[in-house]
Order: C-alpha cells, then structure tokens, then sequence
C-alpha cells in the first residue's frame, strides 16, 4: 500500500479562503476589521519569521494585524503593562504572545493574562478548562487543523482508536481532548504517549490513527504503524538544514493508508486556524 498525502497547504488554502469571505461578510455588517496584535520579545528570527508569515495570512483573509515588537531585556511587568493595553484596546481582537519569551520572563504568568476572549492561541486556563469540559470558546490552532485534516482526508474519527505521540499543553493534551468529546468529528478513542509510556510500538500498533507531536526525526517507524492507519506528523525539525517530521516518511507510506508531509502537512494549518480564532475572537466581542 502506499499511502495517500493529505495536502496540508490546500486545505490550508481553503480554510483562508472561508476566512477571507466571513470576515469580509462581518465587516460589511458589523464595520469592524478583526484585528489580531501580535507580540514579540527579543529578536529571535525564527520567531519574526513566524510572525511575519502569520501577518500576511491575515491581510491575505481581510484581517487586521499590528506587530508589537519589544526588546529582548523587556522585564516581566514591561510584558505584562503591555498586554493590559491591548487587553484594553477595543480594536484588537486577538492577543498573540509569540513563544519561546525571554529567560527572565515567567511565559505562563503572560499568557494567563491575556484576556481569555483574545486568546487565539487557546492557552488561557478559561479556554482549556472550557475546551476539556466539551464547551469550547477557541480551539488551539495545531490541533484544531490536524482535525480539519482527517475531516478533510474522510478519516473515520468515530470510534477510531487514535494514539497521539507528546502530552504537551500546546499539542498533545489538546489533541487528545478535542477527538475524545463527544462531538461531530471526534468521538474517537484517545491514548496519548509520552517519555515514559511503557511498550510504546505495541501501543502505535493499534492506532487506526497516529498523530506525532514529538520533535524527534525518524521516530515514528514503518514497524510502529498499523497497516492503513492514517499518520499525522506534527513534528517539526531540522535535519542538515532540512525541515523533517517525526515520521520516517518514504517508509511508513508504504505501510499507512495516508499521511501528512512535512512540510506541507499540519504547519499551514496551524496558521489557517490562527486566522478562524481571530475571526472567532471579534464575533465574541461584538
Ligand atoms: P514538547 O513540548 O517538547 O513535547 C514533546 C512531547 O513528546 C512530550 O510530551 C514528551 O514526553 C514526548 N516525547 C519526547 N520524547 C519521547 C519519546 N522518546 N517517546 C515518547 N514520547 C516522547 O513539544 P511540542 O510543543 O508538543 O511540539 C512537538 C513537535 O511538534 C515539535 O517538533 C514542534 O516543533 C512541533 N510543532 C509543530 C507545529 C506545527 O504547526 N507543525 C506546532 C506546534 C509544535 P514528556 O512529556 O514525558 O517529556
């Protein structure tokens, strides 16, 4: 067997797409421009990168976006009168506080003051405590897309046993809430690994879908994936200067019935979802 890819970049393509048409629909009748700020500290260039990326998503999706770029020895309190403002500024929407924050500043202390209805990333405790209670404001923006992915790819999510590789705040623990409820495209029957799952290729095994969100190249091996299981590659890092998932790729898509690549898989649906939370984060404000 050799797996289908699932596009990550045009599904991606048609979720700005949806974006670009609601919010310009919301504008016409509401006259306001969702608006997402984002901030940075320091001059990290992965994370102006990133940013600048996600800027020119929104301007792409009739969205506003400010960049608020703060210096690397900006202190903790600095960070946190500056998320007040914006907090306080009726024409931003949604707060982004792009991580990893400098040593000296407490990273969960910022982000638990981001007000929870401009909290498009879905850290806020409000917004996680919501989202394990089945009563979600905002999904968190990687696992949300990885969902899109296998609605889109006509993954049968209910009933599935899906094993999710990383018990992180960011992705593993939110992926594993979101399919486990008992909603449309979820429903599913959730294991989540980590460092110290026991037996962990016998676990994988059973997996009708595997979602990877380690950061280890090549972890995730042919002998570790159920024939025809659908394989989902979160991870993301760097090989000689090369973009590479968790997932030996060309093997496990002898073995899987289809899989994301990286890049091109979950990464363009991470920034997608960034976009609908926006948009999400003005409706609740209006
Ligand atoms: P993280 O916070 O470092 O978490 C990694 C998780 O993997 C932890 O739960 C860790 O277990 C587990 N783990 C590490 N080694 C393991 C092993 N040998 N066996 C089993 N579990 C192991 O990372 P993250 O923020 O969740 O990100 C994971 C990956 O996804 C990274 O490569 C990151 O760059 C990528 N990512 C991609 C996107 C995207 O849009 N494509 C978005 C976010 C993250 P312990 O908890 O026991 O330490």
């Amino acid at each position: 067997m050799t797996a289908s890819i699932i596009d990550g970049k045009a599904v991606a393509k048609a979720v700005r797409g949806e974006v670009a048409a609601a919010a310009e629909a919301f504008t016409t009748e509401t006259g306001v421009v969702p608006h997402l700020a984002a901030v940075v500290v320091g001059d990290d260039p992965a994370s102006a990168k990133y940013v600048a990326m996600k800027r020119r998503d929104c301007a792409e999706s009739n969205l506003g976006s400010s960049l608020y770029e703060l210096p690397a020895e900006t202190t903790q309190d600095e960070l946190l009168e500056h998320i007040a403002r914006l907090n306080g500024d009726e024409t931003v929407h949604g707060i982004l506080v792009q991580l990893p924050l400098p040593g000296q500043i407490d990273e969960q202390a910022v982000l638990d003051a981001i007000d929870p209805l401009k909290d498009v990333d879905c850290f806020h405790p409000e917004n996680v405590g919501r989202l394990s209670q089945g009563r979600p404001r905002f999904l968190p923006c990687t696992p949300h897309g990885v969902q899109r992915l296998l609605v889109e790819s006509g993954t049968t999510i209910e009933g599935a046993h899906v094993v999710v590789l990383g018990r992180s705040e960011i992705v593993g623990k939110p992926m594993g809430l979101i399919l486990v409820q008992k909603s449309e495209a979820a429903n599913a029957t959730v294991t989540i690994c980590h460092s110290r799952t026991r037996d962990l290729a016998e676990i994988t095994k059973t997996a009708d879908v595997l979602v990877s969100a380690i950061g280890r190249a090549g972890f995730v091996t042919a002998d570790m994936v159920k024939p025809g299981a659908v394989v989902i590659d979160v991870g993301t890092n760097f090989v000689d200067g090369k973009l590479v998932g968790d997932v030996d790729y060309e093997a496990v898509r002898e073995v899987a019935s289809a899989i994301t690549p990286v890049p091109g898989g979950v990464g363009p649906m991470t920034r997608a979802m960034l976009l609908k939370n926006t948009l999400t984060a003005a409706r609740l404000q209006r």
